[in-house]
């Protein structure tokens, strides 16, 4: 199981002492949730937080967009310093091209499908990711309620990955806590080929 601490619930006074402390808390990696005022209602950090995260740790740093056009801004957030960069399948009618294009510029493609988005609406692109972003919440703000239907679709991810590749990672993205943790990590825990990893709502 991999965690990754969103410093959307971080004081960003003391960015650099609440990601130090994750780290000695034990995360794995950073999520960096990016919000646009468009595909969500809320603004929230763009490139320049992503490089400075990439200054203050060595940490993997799993950047979310929750933006339209993501294909406008992909390259900026590599060149920041993104290890993962995930698009929302809502987004973008270019998700094929632009999921290659993340891969050509030496980051790790994401897909991210909303509670109201069927699983299956990733079917033709899951090949070319190497992480699903199920959100357990709906996008836009920290500290929502986990909901638990979505996590029936790691079973339903299952059926789609091809059998000839490597399995993406699996995310559930919201409202993780220690009491809905358990719940999400079985489901993936079904399928002894897939990973399972974690977002932590509030940093440690
Ligand atoms: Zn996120």
């Amino acid at each position: 199981m991999i965690l990754s601490a969103s410093i959307l619930s971080a004081d960003f006074a003391h960015l650099a002492d609440q990601i130090r402390e994750a780290e000695l808390g034990g995360v794995d990696w950073i999520h960096i949730d990016v919000m646009d005022g468009h595909f969500v209602p809320n603004i929230t950090m763009g490139p320049f937080i992503v490089e400075t995260c990439r200054r203050i740790t060595k940490l993997p740093l799993d950047v979310h967009l929750m933006i339209e056009k993501p294909e406008n801004h992909i390259e900026a957030f590599i060149k920041a310093g993104a290890t993962y960069l995930s698009i929302h399948i809502e987004t973008c009618p270019q998700v094929f091209h632009n999921l290659q294009t993340i891969r050509a510029l030496g980051c790790h493609p994401g897909i991210v499908v909303n509670p109201g988005t069927p699983i299956n609406a990733i079917s033709a692109v899951v090949h070319l990711v190497d992480m699903v972003l199920i959100m357990s919440v709906n996008p836009g703000a920290s500290g929502q309620e986990f909901l638990s239907e979505t996590i029936s679709k790691i079973s339903t991810l299952k059926a789609l990955i091809p059998s000839s590749r490597e399995s993406p990672l699996i995310e559930v993205d919201g409202g993780i806590t220690p009491e809905t943790l358990p719940h999400a990590y079985s489901a993936g825990e079904e399928f002894s080929y897939l990973q399972v990893l974690f977002l932590r709502t509030q940093m440690v």
